[in-house]
């Protein structure tokens, strides 16, 4: 076997993955007083998804072989 590149095992080579600080949603609800004040998530600005860390965007998993 002969090392390469393969799919991001973390983001199946989507390159993002869903934001763990929001859930996916890209909104933070924060209960402030009586009333739910909802911010974009400043994790990934409101787009729910963020660069996958595990590949650093790049949708592709270095093997090296042994
Ligand atoms: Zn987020
Ligand atoms: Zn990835």
């Amino acid at each position: 076997m002969v090392g390469g590149l393969v799919d991001c095992p973390m983001c199946q080579g989507l390159k993002k993955i869903g934001c763990p600080n929001c859930g996916g949603s890209g909104i933070l609800r924060k209960r402030h007083e009586e009333s739910a004040v909802e911010t974009p998530c400043p994790a990934c600005h409101g787009n729910g998804v963020c660069q996958c860390t595990a590949c650093q965007g790049t949708g592709f998993k270095q093997v090296v072989p042994f």
